[in-house]
């Protein structure tokens, strides 16, 4: 077999490693991004959470400051019923005393309401802790083992590489440079088979001459119409 032939062969191999290698590494490093994007998430969801429980409580301890001042001042119209002189202050104290009444329970019922909503808040926010250990614990785990994946197809990926680049230098001045820009191609394909008649880049039928040719191993031919290197075998 002509020696080029066989050396992009070798080569191409190497290449493919490289390009699968950079693939996975793309692939975990996608994954670690999901990961991260889930942790944000949960994270985000809990001090959400926490935000609204703190104000729910401010307003709470609010209403709860109004309500004693209500029951103190209800406190303090009741201790004046006896001192009235009149009818008409007895009317007036009476009207206050409903109006106070009336205030009181419409706070006491708010303050029912919040108690309610923190207790269902309060709920919500345990499972969205609970959730977010979860995702922190398991994804804790996963990250560590996708940087593991990377660092190991990193150092194949590089060395590789290095065989691929230190290859080179043996291929013919007329072949090396297409090969090199071939190889920088979407799918990184050089030198392809050829199946019968057919390109195995590009699935074409090459004219039976140039199939001919290919088979013979002893020179150099490519592909008539995507121009990828052609080897038989
Ligand atoms: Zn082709």
């Amino acid at each position: 077999m002509n020696s080029d032939i066989s050396g992009m062969i070798e080569l191409q191999r190497f290449w493919d490693t490289v390009l699968r290698c950079r693939d996975e590494i793309k692939k975990a490093g996608d994954s670690i991004q999901y990961w991260k994007g889930q942790i944000d998430e949960s994270a985000g969801r809990v001090e959400t959470l926490r935000e609204s429980i703190r104000i729910s409580k401010s307003s709470q301890r609010g209403r709860e400051v109004e309500l004693a001042a209500v029951e103190e001042k209800i406190a303090r119209l009741e201790s004046r019923r006896d001192t009235l002189r009149t009818e008409r202050e007895a009317d007036a104290l009476q009207n206050e005393l409903a109006a106070a009444t009336s205030e009181k329970s419409v706070l006491e019922e708010e303050i029912l309401l919040l108690m309610d909503e923190l207790e269902s808040k309060s709920a919500i926010l345990a499972e969205a802790e609970r959730e977010a250990g979860e995702i922190g614990r398991q994804s804790e785990s996963d990250i560590a083992m996708l940087e593991e994946r990377i660092r190991r197809f990193t150092a194949q990926m590089d060395e590789h590489q290095a065989r691929f680049e230190e290859g080179l230098s043996g291929l013919s001045a007329s072949v090396r440079p297409k090969f090199v820009k071939l190889t920088g191609t979407a799918n990184g394909k050089a030198i392809v088979r050829i199946d019968g008649e057919i390109c195995e880049g590009c699935r074409v039928k090459v004219p039976f001459h140039l199939a001919g040719e290919v088979s013979k191993r002893d020179r150099v031919i490519s592909c008539s119409n995507c121009g990828r290197f052609l080897y038989s075998g």
